[in-house]
């Protein structure tokens, strides 16, 4: 496995001309938001939540739907939450010029929040901030449609062509964006320096962009509290805290 310390990616850093970064739900537990997968993870404790997050049940249950909303307007997690220092660092990257672009697993607009410019941005996995009809594809802010259950809508259709409304996130079942693949995958191939940040990095194709980028040249550094499925490929592997590593690294 790679040996590179943080001091020598500090380095990789500062020299680099053009630099990807993958983000994944590690990012933003510091700002109090679980990961899926962890003792803490959404999923292990509340097998429900994943049932709704199945496109299928979702459109085929007004049931799931409604639990679904209920959910949402309960919790305050994705609302409260602000950028943590992580976040915070890479929109240095980007102040600097040296951000080719930031492609992100997560649904939770911090890395909007932090400051960066919406077309550096590439949320592959969509966004939990907006709704998004089934049928004709218009698109709300989600605090919107969550005024509508405040107000006694259990399952508010959309109010253009009464489709059915749903979080503007790329649920199980569903396709992802081929424009944003497209664009992800030439960030990765286009960047000679990419961080994997806060990622298992096992879920695909935002995975591929590690094994992409290292094809076309570029250093990798991964920086994750636990082993990773592309460790192997990695010439740094920093296994620690996101919000100690990545302000160091970024210097
Ligand atoms: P994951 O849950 O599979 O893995 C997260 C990784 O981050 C784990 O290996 C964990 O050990 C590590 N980690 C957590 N906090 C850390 C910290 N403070 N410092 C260092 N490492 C830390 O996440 P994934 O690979 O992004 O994939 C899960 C899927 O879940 C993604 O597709 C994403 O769309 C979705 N998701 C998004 C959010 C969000 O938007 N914040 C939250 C949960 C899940």
């Amino acid at each position: 496995m790679a040996t590179a310390t943080i001091d020598e990616v500090r380095e990789w850093v500062r020299a680099a001309r053009s630099i990807t970064v993958l983000t994944g739900a590690g990012i933003s537990t510091d700002s109090g938001i679980p990961d899926f997968r962890g003792p803490n993870g959404v999923w292990t404790k509340n097998p429900a939540a994943e049932k709704a997050s199945n496109i299928s049940y979702y459109l085929a249950d007004p049931e799931v739907r409604k639990a679904s909303w209920r959910r949402r307007l309960e919790s305050t997690l994705l609302a409260e939450a602000r950028p943590n220092v992580g976040h915070l660092a890479l929109v240095e990257l980007e102040r600097r010029g040296q951000l080719n672009a930031l492609i992100t697993q997560n649904i939770d607009g911090l890395h909007h929040a932090a400051g960066h410019s919406p077309d550096k941005v590439i949320e592959i996995h969509g966004s939990a901030r907006e709704v998004v009809c089934m049928e004709c594809g218009e698109r709300a802010p989600m605090e919107r449609a969550l005024e509508r259950v405040r107000a006694g809508e259990d399952d508010p259709p959309c109010r253009s062509c009464g489709g059915i409304l749903k979080s503007a996130t790329i649920s199980f079942g569903q396709s992802l964006v081929s424009r944003d693949i497209e664009r992800a995958e030439q960030a990765a191939a286009t960047c000679d320096l990419l961080l994997a940040i806060g990622s298992t990095l096992t879920v695909v194709p935002a995975a591929y962009a590690v094994p992409i980028a290292a094809q076309n040249g570029a250093r990798i550094a991964i920086v994750n509290a636990e082993e990773t499925a592309y460790d192997h490929v990695a010439d740094a592997v920093l296994r620690g805290p996101i919000a100690e590593i990545v302000p160091a690294i970024v210097g």
